[in-house]
């Protein structure tokens, strides 16, 4: 639904959506979807606590009061806190995990790393990544065994990562072009050069590389990015390409 880090007319924030009810990150839940296609939403996985990831929850929160029914929202127990603290606090927004009594729309569900969940019908394995708050990408696996691992946001040393997974597709933090690559490293990023050593890394320690998506691009340097990705997609011989909003993914 959202492939950016900026949000604008045409870019949205990074937020994916599977088979319709189980989203993960929620940058773009309430603006992509429509109300009947907010109500069908069962569970929501957040990566961590940044708010370009979590503040639909807020929104689609009172949507789905409307429904009177309940979306489960899953991260590591310090990412639901800082939302419940932040804002869901009763002064920015509401207590949505509480109110309207007896049907609170949002139920948290703290979660922990490298410990599969059964949620919705799918696998969910949380796996520690590399960013400036307690960050945790995710691996899904569907009940016919499709699967994809979503970075979140994450700078450089996946390798203790990639031994927990393995994916038939990769989506990937890459936020800034190379150039900006000291920007990217020490706000919890990756760049195309980055993500090409960590490429490298993954095929190392599993014996294969699956088809790579970029996500988290800043919109300013797309262009670039897009050139920068390409090099790296030609000297891995490797599938990897930027993502859009309102791309289908099928595996
Ligand atoms: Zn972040
Ligand atoms: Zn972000």
């Amino acid at each position: 639904m959202g492939a950016h880090n900026v949000e604008s007319a045409t870019t949205r924030l990074t937020s994916l959506l599977i088979d319709d009810v189980l989203a993960v990150d929620a940058g773009a839940l309430t603006s992509s979807l429509s109300l009947s296609e907010q109500e069908k939403v069962t569970s929501i996985l957040l990566t961590h606590c940044h708010y370009d990831h979590v503040r639909d929850v807020a929104a689609i929160a009172l949507s789905i009061s409307y429904f009177r029914k309940t979306i489960r929202v899953y991260s590591q127990a310090s990412t639901l806190d800082a939302i419940s603290n932040n804002i869901l606090n009763g002064v920015i927004y509401p207590d949505f995990t509480e109110i309207p009594a007896p049907n609170p729309p949002l139920k948290f569900c703290p979660l922990e790393p490298h410990k599969v969940e059964d949620i919705d019908g799918y696998k969910v394995l949380a796996v520690p990544v590399k960013h400036t708050v307690p960050t945790v990408g995710y691996q899904i696996t569907s009940g016919e065994g499709k699967s994809f691992f979503y970075s979140g946001d994450t700078g450089p040393g996946l390798s203790a990562c990639w031994e927990h997974i393995s994916p038939q597709l990769l989506i990937m933090d890459v936020t800034l072009p190379n150039r900006l690559e000291k920007h990217a490293v020490s706000g919890g990023h990756l760049d195309p050069r980055l993500l090409g050593e960590e490429l490298v890394g993954f095929k190392e320690t599993k014996g294969y590389l699956p088809p790579v998506v970029v996500i988290h691009v800043s919109p300013m340097f797309e262009g670039e990015i897009k050139e920068e990705v390409e090099q790296v997609a030609k000297q891995l011989g490797a599938d990897v390409t930027l993502s859009y909003e309102g791309v289908r993914l099928n595996l």
